[in-house]
């Protein structure tokens, strides 16, 4: 398989939290070498507005992830008309990287169990491999191979192919939540404590969530 295999971390980020970046720094242990793409949504299709601009949560993005020189923040998403879908997303991305590259979509469990509603569901599989994330609470086990994803008996099988085969990682890393993140803000807390300190005053600054410098 040729060229450094890319993984997609897609999400509303609203805002970037610590469970995020442990989530990226677990897919970068597991595919070592990998790119990171960490895509904010700008017009999600299953859920309600983001609360944050999308700007301002590509910003936290930026600024969670600053010092990690293979992660970049790709902006296509806000860039595109129209509801946010990943299948658009993943055939823009397959069509730079090309037919060969190993292309990881990220999700957490949660986002994993509501796939069979995606948008053009049946062509993910055949874009990008799915990295899934564990996240505590959640035993349900989505129809992966219904979906067209055959499962891999380690993770490295999906750097021999370039899509098609998915990885469930066995336990969660981090318990962190945006929504739990935009409660505490809400409930005047500047800093709660899965919070980039870089983001948390990011947040004070602009006064996001109803937050308020204190
Ligand atoms: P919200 O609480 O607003 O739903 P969130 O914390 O789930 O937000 P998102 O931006 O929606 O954050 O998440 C982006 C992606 O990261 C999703 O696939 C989500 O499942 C995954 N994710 C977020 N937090 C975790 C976590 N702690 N562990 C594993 N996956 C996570």
């Amino acid at each position: 398989m040729s060229g450094v295999a890319q993984l997609v971390y897609g999400g509303t980020f609203d805002p970037v939290h610590r469970g995020h970046r442990a989530c990226a720094e677990q897919a970068c242990a597991l595919f070592e070498g990998a790119v990171l793409r960490l895509i904010p949504c700008a017009d999600p299709p299953h859920r309600r507005r983001p609360q944050a601009s999308a700007e301002h949560r590509a910003r936290m993005l930026e600024l969670a992830f600053a010092d990690w020189p293979a992660a970049h923040v790709d902006r296509r998403e806000m860039r595109r008309a129209g509801p946010s879908y990943t299948v658009d997303t993943l055939r823009a991305l397959r069509a730079e990287f090309g037919s060969e590259v190993p292309m990881i979509l990220m999700l957490g469990i949660d986002a994993a169990v509501g796939l069979p509603s995606w948008h053009e569901t049946e062509a993910l599989a055949r874009l990008s491999h799915l990295l899934v994330l564990q996240r505590p609470g959640i035993d349900a086990v989505p129809p992966y191979a219904q979906l067209g994803w055959s499962e891999a008996a380690a993770p490295e099988e999906l750097l021999q192919s370039a899509c098609g085969r998915i990885w469930q990682t066995p336990a969660p890393v981090s318990s962190a939540s945006s929504t739990a993140i935009r409660a505490a803000l809400g409930e005047g807390e500047c800093s709660p404590v899965d919070l980039d300190p870089g983001v948390a005053a990011y947040i004070v600054r602009h006064q996001l969530y109803g937050a308020h410098g204190g």
